[in-house]
């Protein structure tokens, strides 16, 4: 058997195929006649599931399509660079076609995406496919070594079985897959759906137009979900981080599917104002029914940071609901810093540091930002990227970045809070370093401002009392 792989380079198409070579050249025809462009790219995918569904067919056979993505795919260029994303790509089809038969397709149709088809076989379950898709979950997820460091990846994954749809047309199967992946990466890192026929089959991965944004954002149906923050000293909530979802119908969708679009629009401005005055607006309703949240964190791009007017409108927003300054943290982006000469963006920072906010310096670590940088931004916390907290209890590499990221911020007097903590090991790995606050799916995923209030009573019940408190009643 004769594994192959062919690329057109870059961001360009790749299909490769366990396949034995005189198929291969078969194959290769049908990759040469398809160009880079998403909207052929599916029909090529359509293709493929078209041919092995009249193979299966004649056989009386049956066959799956299943689609990977990779989490967080878009940041490995920003933080690793062009050629080490290209390379990933491209080793991910060879890991995954390590663990398929010969005869499966597999196919790069878009950043960070793959499909693969089935080669028809007599018999396949849900059971089956969910084994199989951990089996190509698990193979992304091996570590991969970049740079004389090593970088872990996940990937979640929808799929659909031929004999869940009736008739099995390519288009509709397709779209069955995307919507099982859009289920399962709710639920990413590591999501995993098989298609559901009562869920609802219209994807929303198509990219909404500048109307349905405006409508979304006018609407209040794109809103701060938030994520909280702990002590690893005290287990306090120490604050929330606030992280935009849109509620379309009954599917919450992530920033990631909306926000390019956004940008390209010119509507980030529009969604900082959403984000900043409905976090402002928990914070004080969170005040008034005793609940204690001391910092509410709120992403600002950097389109937003150059506006002349945004020191005015914060002071206007935090007046308005009448907090203290010192209750907002603006999340900036290391590569922001990394790439602003002495301009608007660093006398904003500057001015709302002076004003009392905090300034936390996100995905520290990916960006490339100067030392120096730090100072000239005012900044008072990093938040180490997910990247370095991955499998830091198990990697003594990731472990020694850590600690040398965290003895810089502790000479620099900064504090520190880690993201991405998924796991009580990662969570105690950095306690142990000093590692001042932890944010993560270990602790908790972001939610509606209305289940911040549950979740805190519920852990505020749960905590386990201190050896004071257990002395005195044994
Ligand atoms: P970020 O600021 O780095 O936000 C953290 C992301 O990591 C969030 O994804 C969060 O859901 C996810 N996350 C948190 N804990 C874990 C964990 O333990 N494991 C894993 N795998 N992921 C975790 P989300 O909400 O999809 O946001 C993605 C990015 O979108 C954010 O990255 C931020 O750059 C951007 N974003 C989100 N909301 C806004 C916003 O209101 N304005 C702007 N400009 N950007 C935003
Ligand atoms: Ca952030
Ligand atoms: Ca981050």
């Amino acid at each position: 058997m004769v594994l192959g792989a062919f690329g057109l380079g870059g961001e360009g198409w790749l299909l490769a195929t366990a396949l034995g070579l005189p198929a291969l050249f078969a194959l290769c025809g049908l990759t040469n006649s398809i160009t880079a462009s998403p909207r052929q790219n599916i029909q090529t995918l359509a293709e493929v599931v078209e041919s092995t569904q009249i193979t299966a067919e004649q056989r009386g056979h049956r066959f799956g399509l299943f689609l990977l993505q990779v989490d967080d795919f878009d940041k490995l260029e920003g933080h690793h660079g062009l050629a080490v994303r290209n390379q990933l790509a491209s080793d991910i089809v060879a890991r995954l076609a390590s663990v398929l038969r010969p005869g499966d397709t597999i196919m790069r149709c878009g950043s960070g995406q793959y499909a693969v088809v089935l080669a028809p076989i007599p018999k396949i379950d849900l059971e089956l496919a969910i084994q199989l898709a951990r089996r190509m979950q698990s193979a992304i997820a091996a570590p991969h070594p970049v740079d004389g460091s090593t970088l872990y990846l996940t990937a979640s994954a929808g799929f659909v079985l031929d004999r869940q749809l009736s008739p099995p047309i390519p288009a509709t199967l397709i779209q069955a897959a995307e919507v099982a992946l859009a289920q399962a990466r709710l639920n990413a890192p590591d999501g995993l759906r098989a298609y559901s026929p009562e869920k609802p089959t219209n994807s929303h991965r198509k990219t909404p137009s500048l109307s349905d944004l405006q409508d979304a954002l006018e609407s209040g149906a794109i809103r701060p979900w938030f994520q909280p923050q702990v002590s690893t000293e005290t287990g306090e909530l120490t604050g929330v981080e606030a992280l935009a979802r849109w509620q379309n119908g009954s599917q919450t969708i992530p920033p990631g599917d909306f926000l390019p679009a956004m940008e390209q629009s010119g509507l980030l401005e529009q969604l900082g104002d959403v984000m900043l005055t409905r976090s402002l607006m928990a914070l004080s309703h969170w005040d008034r029914v005793g609940l204690t949240v001391p910092q509410v964190g709120v992403n600002f791009s950097s389109s937003e940071l150059r506006n002349p007017d945004l020191v005015e409108k914060i002071r206007w927003s935090l007046d308005r609901f009448d907090l203290q300054p010192a209750r907002l943290s603006v999340e900036i982006l290391e590569s922001v810093i990394a790439s602003s000469p002495d301009d608007m963006g660093v006398r904003n920072i500057r001015k709302l540091s002076e004003l009392g906010c905090s300034v936390d310096l996100d995905d520290f670590g990916t960006g490339h930002a100067s030392i120096t940088s730090l100072r000239r931004f005012s900044v008072n916390r990093i938040k180490i990227d997910r990247s370095f907290v991955t499998k830091l209890d198990r990697d003594p590499e990731q472990h020694k970045l850590v600690s040398a990221i965290l003895s810089l911020t502790e000479q620099m007097g900064l504090d520190s809070l880690a993201e991405g903590v998924e796991n009580a090991a990662e969570y105690s790995a950095l306690s142990q370093l000093g590692c001042q606050h932890v944010q993560g799916f270990g602790i908790a995923r972001p939610m509606p401002a209305d289940q911040i209030e549950t979740w805190f009573r519920e852990r505020e019940s749960n905590r386990t009392p201190s050896p004071q408190i257990e002395r005195r009643t044994g």
